[in-house]
């Protein structure tokens, strides 16, 4: 939403400086935190992350013509006097501001916004929920992963009621009250919950428990102002509605779930298909998104896309035209032989769930390039030699274990009998595929996110 400095800096709780001069009338037509990809014309805030602080960039956005520049009061004075006569407005913490103003836009906006968090599939049902509402409506959705402190607010700013009928936003979390402060931010009217995982349990002192604690923290606070979407084959998130006040929708495959879905059959690379059952209306449902986990997510967005109106039969247009994100799953061909590049995370049920869909697509030889998965804590061998056994159990071919722990994947694969390789790097798997991959061949990418198994391709892209 475009805004006038003065209400800017009123709303992120700061002063214009130069007043006087009639700044406050500029009008800012975006906001950004990155000098490198800020547009003419709009709000450079100046947050500190982890590695740099966005006061050292200010001269950077006002090259690239920033309006003006949200600034720490603290920092006033190091800046350089060239910097302190352009317009600025000044707050006690540019991170807090951002986080004010985007809770004023939010609010100004005034519609329905849809939170979704979870410990895996929160992107993938986000964009699930977002196409199935635009066909009935204008949705604004959260772009690709932005879902924490400093993402989300920059996605709230955006928000138009000339643009906008619904927002879908995607909330993350590392650490207990993170999604509360989130929520405060967004003021979501509908929550989503995905599941509950060991994702950062490694930062619960009770571990799982604690992280299911943290993802009711969006269903807390919806109760009494909205309606809860929860996932009813999930032990933890089943049990989310038993003290909301408000309307609870389950979806998921087993009896509990309306919108349910039946009949599903996994047609590897081809993706899924299910019968869904919604209300009184029926539907098969094709998803061109491969794995057992899609299935969840579709039914998300089923249970949010049906509640707003959309007929079941739309919903299942919308589902059937939905690509896989990046790295979720996308199809690349070479010489014949076909990648699927899943490569943006991984656990250990997520990888034995895509050692099964791999195991049901057609191919001459099928194999698992497995990258080592992190942060699993004192049980990280068995977990890994686990996966091993799967690959081994589907007749998969050849495995591929990439970096560290991944050698006991490679380790139980060929215990078990199955032609098993370990690679340091995803370079040297890159180039192990390029010297030995067949036409007809499919071979499976999966690793934790620190992996960055993708190098691989990039490696087979290479002369
Ligand atoms: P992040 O926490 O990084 O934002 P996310 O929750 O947004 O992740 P996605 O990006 O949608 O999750 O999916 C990441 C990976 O998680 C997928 O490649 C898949 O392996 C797995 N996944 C996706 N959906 C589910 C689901 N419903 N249940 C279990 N695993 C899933
Ligand atoms: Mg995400």
């Amino acid at each position: 939403m475009n805004l006038d400095l003065a209400t800017a800096a009123l709303e992120a709780g700061g002063k214009l400086r130069l007043p006087g001069k009639p700044i406050g009338e500029l009008i800012a037509t975006g906001y950004s935190i990155d000098s490198r990809t800020m547009q003419a014309g709009e709000l450079f805030f100046a947050v500190r992350g982890e590695r740099f602080d966005g006061h050292d960039f200010i001269e950077a956005a006002f090259a690239r013509e920033a309006v003006a520049a949200v600034v720490a009061e603290s920092q006033l004075l190091n800046l350089p006097e060239r910097v302190r006569s352009l317009p600025l407005i000044v707050v006690d913490d540019p991170l807090l501001g951002l986080q004010r103003l985007a809770a004023y836009v939010r609010r100004h906006w005034g519609r329905l916004l849809i939170g979704i968090t979870g410990s895996a599939g929160k992107t993938t049902t986000k964009d699930a929920i977002a196409a199935v509402l635009s066909m009935k409506c204008r949705v604004l959705k959260s772009q690709g992963n932005l879902n924490n402190g400093f993402g989300l607010p920059l996605q709230l700013l955006k928000l138009d009621r000339a643009l906008h009928d619904v927002a879908v936003i995607e909330m993350g979390m590392s650490n207990a009250g993170e999604i509360t402060m989130l929520a405060r931010i967004a003021s979501p009217d509908w929550a989503v919950v995905t599941n509950v995982g060991n994702a950062h349990a490694q930062n619960f002192p009770d571990g799982i428990a604690g992280v299911a604690r943290a993802k009711y923290e969006l269903v807390a606070d919806v109760s009494g102002r909205g309606k809860a979407f929860l996932n009813c084959d999930d032990a933890y998130v089943s049990q989310f509605g038993r003290d909301f006040q408000g309307e609870v929708i389950y979806f998921g495959s087993g009896p509990c779930g309306d919108p349910r879905a039946f009949d599903v059959v996994e047609h590897g690379a081809d993706g899924v298909t299910m019968h869904v059952h919604a209300g009184t209306q029926e539907q098969r449902v094709q998803l061109k998104l491969m794995g057992r986990h899609n299935v969840t997510n579709a039914l998300a967005a089923i249970a949010v896309g049906t509640k707003y109106g959309v007929p079941l039969a739309d919903c299942a247009l919308a589902l059937a035209s939905l690509e896989p994100g990046d790295k979720r799953g996308q199809m690349v061909e070479f010489h014949g032989a076909k990648l699927i590049n899943d490569s943006y995370n991984c656990n250990p049920e997520a990888l034995k769930a895509m050692i099964r869909t791999l195991a049901a697509v057609p191919a001459t030889r099928r194999i698992l390039v497995a990258g080592e998965m992190l942060e699993l804590g004192p049980d990280s061998r068995e977990l890994h030699r686990a996966c091993g056994v799967e690959a081994a159990a589907n007749h998969i071919d050849i495995v591929l274990g990439v970096r560290g722990e991944a050698a006991r994947i490679v380790e139980a694969a060929a215990e078990s009998g199955l032609q098993a390789i370990f690679l340091e790097t995803p370079e040297a798997a890159g180039a192990w595929l390029k010297a030995n991959l067949r036409p007809g061949d499919v071979a499976l990418l999966k690793a934790s996110r620190g992996v960055k198994l993708e190098r691989a391709l990039a490696e087979l892209a290479t002369e």
